[in-house]
């Protein structure tokens, strides 16, 4: 088509019409300036045509007591802190259905943890805890799925976490629930069950860090965004799931969220 137009004006006008030509060739070329698109993760808003475009994922480590006295830690010494998992971990379960994740490659401990998961429509830096809940614009259920024995060995050998953390799948969630119909989730029960035996049951009052604090936290690290979403911390008992299995997270006020897990478990 430029092609078609740089012959077609030269013709017409002559050299001064090959230069505009060519100057109109850049400009149609700067309107699909990369080489490929690649799919930009979105989350379903519950009542609400428009979805939530995903930017980062961000997770808040052991943010309950019981949890981070599970996993070898003291809760009353441990400032917050805070890993990512990439936006394309994501996979989006509307209530009602079953989602399906695979179980993962390079793993033997695969494990659940429930979480409520927050989700900013603003951001900035240095947020003041009374002003960080105006940024959410809701919550869903989620399950922080983890390869605990790649966690445990990169710990023991103080290599990174994220192979144990950011892999494909390991964000399954619900749809969003927006905050102005069922308000800022601070107390209520979090629990999970497979296949149908309860396995984690606890409450959202029992956070180390509330939502607020991890926002204020998160935001002297990092600028966030609209599109930020926290994972606000699991609590205790989390464990193992293996192919076949059905994990129910339920938290108050939210759809619960139901995934199995597919595909073939390591022997
Ligand atoms: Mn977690």
């Amino acid at each position: 088509m430029v092609e078609g137009m740089t012959r077609r004006t030269a013709v017409t006008v002559g050299a001064a019409g090959t230069l505009a030509a060519a100057a109109g060739a850049s400009a149609a070329t700067a309107v699909s300036p990369h080489l490929f698109t690649i799919p930009q993760m979105t989350v379903p808003v519950v009542g609400n045509s428009a979805v939530f475009p995903v930017r980062r994922i961000y997770c808040i480590g052991r943010n309950y007591a019981a949890h981070a006295r599970e996993m070898g830690s003291d809760p009353n010494r441990e400032a917050p802190f805070f890993f990512q998992k990439p936006a394309d971990a994501v996979v989006v379960v509307q209530p009602g259905s079953t989602g399906a994740i695979d179980y993962p490659t390079l793993t033997k401990n695969f494990h659940y943890e429930i979480e409520l998961v927050a989700f900013l429509k603003g951001g900035g830096r240095n947020i003041p805890v009374e002003k960080a809940l105006d940024l959410v614009v809701g919550y869903s259920v989620g399950i922080d799925m983890t390869r605990r024995d790649l966690q445990e060995k990169m710990k023991e050998e103080r290599k990174p976490w994220e192979i144990g953390k950011g892999f494909d799948q390991s964000a399954p969630m619900g749809p969003i629930t927006p905050a102005d119909k069922v308000g800022h989730l601070a107390k209520g029960r979090i629990a999970l069950s497979v296949n149908g035996a309860v396995k984690q049951n606890s409450d959202l009052s029992n956070m180390i860090w509330s939502v607020a604090e991890q926002i204020a936290q998160l935001s002297r690290a990092n600028e966030l965004f609209a599109g930020d979403i926290i994972f606000s911390g699991t609590p205790e008992n989390v464990g193992p799931v293996v192919s076949g299995d059905t994990m129910v997270g339920m938290i108050a006020g939210l759809p619960d969220l139901t995934v199995k897990v597919g595909g073939p478990t390591p022997v």
